[in-house]
């Protein structure tokens, strides 16, 4: 019977079909995520590697659904960014965060920035520095204050046209940081070209810092190099205390990571604000 059983399911559902079925089905209970409220954000914040002043906050999305339960990022918004749904979720995020931040600023919580993460479907869309333009005014939200965070994909691809919106947003008030620096392709002419604030190391470098020299020639590289076309370089995902320490003695500015905080909810947030400096 259980032979039977095995035939039968090959024959009605290879694992193909399972796969294409699974990838429809999420994409229509995604589609309705935003409007039956069942996206939130979570808050990680920034640290100054030598002062350990909180600097800022990374929104990070979570996607709480009533029958597949918490589903994380890196498994909808590749596929939100496939089938466009990234342009309304990346609006939603931009708008949310920029909301909440506004009003930590108000209670006095912060003065740091609230970092937040554009897809390249999003960055791509003709009225995206309308729509950052409308979302800063319509929060009150300093400019200054607001950090987009791209990846190098994002901004290598038809530099011309990337150029010209980087320079609007720059014209915003609006900082930019490139994000998961190191595992893409970036060409170093064009990056002395951007209006950049900010490299984010990617975590795969900080977290083989110890155990690999190659991961330490390289992100010496990549601080070497940020500061000397004048930008902040943050290391993402640093667990422990060597990783921070040998992070700082290669010059790093700023940290984020399970070591300092995880990401937090916003009721989290406030208490880890209010007990920092
Ligand atoms: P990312 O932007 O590189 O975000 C950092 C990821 O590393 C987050 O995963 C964060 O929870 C995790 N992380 C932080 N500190 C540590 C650490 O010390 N160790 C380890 N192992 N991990 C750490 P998360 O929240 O699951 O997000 C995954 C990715 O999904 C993000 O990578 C980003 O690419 C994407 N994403 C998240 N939220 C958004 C969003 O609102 N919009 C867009 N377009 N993408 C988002
Ligand atoms: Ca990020
Ligand atoms: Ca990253
Ligand atoms: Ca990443």
């Amino acid at each position: 019977a259980k032979q039977l059983g095995r035939n039968r399911y090959q024959f009605y559902a290879p694992a193909m079909n399972m796969q294409a079925l699974d990838r429809l089905t999420l994409e229509s209970d995604l589609h309705r995520a935003i409007e039956r409220n069942e996206l939130f954000l979570m808050y990680q914040p920034q640290l100054s590697l030598s002062t350990g002043d909180v600097l800022g906050l990374e929104a990070l999305v979570r996607w709480q659904n009533p029958s597949r339960g918490l589903v994380s990022p890196g498994q909808f918004i590749p596929i939100a960014e496939n089938c466009g749904l990234i342009v309304p979720i990346g609006n939603w995020v931009l708008e949310t965060a920029c909301y909440q931040h506004a009003r930590w600023v108000a209670q006095g919580l912060t003065t740091g920035t609230i970092a937040v993460n554009i897809s390249a479907h999003q960055f791509q869309q003709t009225n995206f520095c309308e729509r950052v333009s409308d979302v800063l005014s319509r929060t009150g939200l300093q400019p200054s204050l607001l950090e987009l965070e791209v990846t190098e994909g994002v901004v290598m691809q038809g530099v011309e046209q990337v150029l010209y919106k980087l320079n609007a947003l720059r014209e915003l008030g609006v900082h930019l940081a490139i994000d998961d620096f190191g595992t893409g392709y970036s060409s170093l002419n064009y990056l002395k070209q951007f209006p950049l604030h900010r490299l984010k190391i990617d975590q795969s470098f900080t977290q083989q810092l110890l155990n690999d020299q190659q991961s330490v020639a390289i992100t010496k590289a990549i601080i070497q190099m940020g500061h000397s076309l004048g930008l902040d370089v943050l290391a993402e995902g640093i667990e422990t205390h060597d990783q921070a320490v040998h992070l700082q003695s290669l010059g790093c500015d700023a940290g984020q990571g399970f070591l300092y905080a995880k990401p937090l909810s916003v009721v989290d947030c406030e208490g880890y604000l209010r007990a920092t400096p």
